[in-house]
């Protein structure tokens, strides 16, 4: 059965036929404009004063001919108008409906929604045009607003998206192996450098812990030290960069320079690692190391006596040049204090040359309790000794050799726990003369004392007259 028509729609029909008033209401309140077109007469076209205020025009001025709104209509839409106009002539089931743009009287464009309907005289052809406006500027400009933001929204995230891109590129192709880690230490991430530092294929290394190539010995000291960098409260180096010892995946030892960084992301923390293989270097390090090392040593031997561990002659040489040298230079005090071991050829014959040796090893530690820092202490000879003794005079060299003979006369010397033997040394000393050019007239002299306390009796010490 077909539906009745409701009574208050039948009610309203009829009040728009039988009071203008209804339709005025209507036509004022529900369109942004209305149009009644004389299709017979096309120049003749009623447009509502809605229509024209819409536009920013004084209805009062028009004069309802369709010139007037065709000359203030986008040309383009105007052509797409007339073609809808035609197919809806040709097919009423064709709507004559489209969005056009009229020009506002300020300049400004006004978007129109504009709607008609042809009625059809007894013979059906078209003689009238009923339409009307819907101002959708507003929307249109909010249209437009929400298409611009979604330009820069896909602007941004192009952006990103490339600058993801150039990350994952620089991550690859790094000159460095690079490994991305979760907060527990988990490799999250991998590339073609850390294979091959690792010696692991990336499927593999992406299911390991870093924690799996740490040898077990260091693995406590590691897992705390990475723990405590991603501790909130911590408050230590912002970047970690360490030398640490590990394996790789064959378990074969290396060396890595590690450089963490932490990397904030929307699923949590996460850590950059770079990694760089300095076992090479670090195995050169060492054994240039242990070169430099070997090397001071054979310099310290090749410098010292190998019996009694003072310096040596050779040594002696070039302390009397560098001292005579300062001294001169800085016109400073210098004296040479000669001493030699009296009848030390008895004791040799009396107890053997091994205590000999111990004897003169004995009497080097006795007689540095009166060598200072800046003092040379060498052996220069068999049984003959010498203190260089910078900023030192001709009375303060004289009170240390009075001091070296009596202390040494008092002083038994105890080789192997039971002979005593006792000896005596003869001393000469000389100090640093300005008529010196070179350091030998300085020793000759100090040889020359020791000479002269031998002569006169040894157990003395003689003193250079010229200085
Ligand atoms: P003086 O100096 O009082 O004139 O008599 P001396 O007997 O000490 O002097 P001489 O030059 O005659 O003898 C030096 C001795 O020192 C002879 C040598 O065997 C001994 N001598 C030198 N070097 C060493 C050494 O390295 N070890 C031992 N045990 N004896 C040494
Ligand atoms: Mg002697
Ligand atoms: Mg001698």
């Amino acid at each position: 059965m077909p539906r009745s028509e409701n009574y208050l729609k039948k009610e309203l029909y009829s009040l728009i036929k039988e009071d203008a008033k209804i339709f005025e209401f209507l036509q004022s309140g529900a369109t942004d404009g209305m149009w009644y077109w004389d299709l017979e007469q096309p120049e003749n076209e009623w447009m509502s004063d809605r229509f024209w205020t819409e536009l920013g025009y004084d209805p009062t001025k028009n004069s309802h001919h369709a010139s007037e709104w065709q000359d203030i209509i986008n040309q383009d839409d105007l052509q797409l108008a007339l073609e809808n106009f035609q197919k809806h002539c040709d097919d009423p089931n064709h709507p004559y409906d489209q969005e056009v743009r009229y020009r506002h009287k300020d300049g400004s464009t006004v978007w129109i929604r504009c709607r008609g309907i042809v009625i059809r005289n007894s013979n059906n052809q078209p003689y009238r045009m009923l339409g009307v406006h819907s101002n959708i500027t507003a929307l249109k400009e909010s249209e437009a607003r929400y298409r611009t933001s979604l330009k820069k929204i896909d602007h941004a995230y192009a952006s990103v998206k490339l600058a993801l891109e150039e990350s994952e590129r620089l991550f690859e192709m790094a000159p460095d192996a690079n490994l991305k880690l979760d907060v527990r230490g988990n490799i999250i991430k991998a590339n073609q450098q850390a294979e091959e530092l690792f010696a692991c294929p990336r499927n593999k290394l992406e299911q390991l812990s870093v924690f799996s190539l740490v040898p077990l010995a260091k693995l406590e000291k590691y897992q705390q030290a990475f723990r405590q960098y991603f501790d909130p409260c911590y408050t230590g180096d912002s970047l970690f960069k360490k030398s640490l010892a590990i394996l790789d995946y064959a378990g074969r030892p290396l060396t890595i320079e590690v450089t963490l960084n932490l990397i904030p992301t929307r699923a949590g923390k996460i850590a950059l690692a770079t990694i760089r293989d300095i076992s090479e270097k670090e195995a050169l390090i060492q054994s240039l190391q242990h070169q430099l090392e070997e090397n001071q040593k054979l310099h310290a031997l090749a410098l010292s006596d190998p019996l009694t561990k003072i310096f040596n002659k050779r040594h002696f040489n070039n302390m009397m040049l560098e001292e005579h040298n300062k001294a001169v230079r800085h016109q400073q005090r210098l004296s040479l204090i000669l001493f030699d071991i009296d009848h030390f050829k008895a004791v040799n014959d009396n107890y053997g040359h091994d205590v000999g040796d111990k004897v003169l090893m004995q009497l080097t530690l006795f007689i540095k309790q009166f060598v200072r820092e800046e003092d040379t202490f060498a052996r220069v000879g068999g049984e003959e000794f010498a203190i260089i003794a910078p900023f030192t005079n001709t009375d303060a060299a004289l009170t240390i050799a009075e001091r070296i003979v009596e202390e040494c006369a008092k002083h038994p010397f105890v080789i192997n726990d039971q002979q005593q033997i006792n000896i005596t040394v003869s001393v000469g000393t000389a100090s640093l003369s300005s008529t010196d050019k070179t350091w030998s007239p300085l020793f000759e002299r100090a040889d020359k004392a020791l000479y002269q306390a031998k002569r006169l009796g040894r157990d003395q010490v003689q003193v250079s007259a010229i200085f």
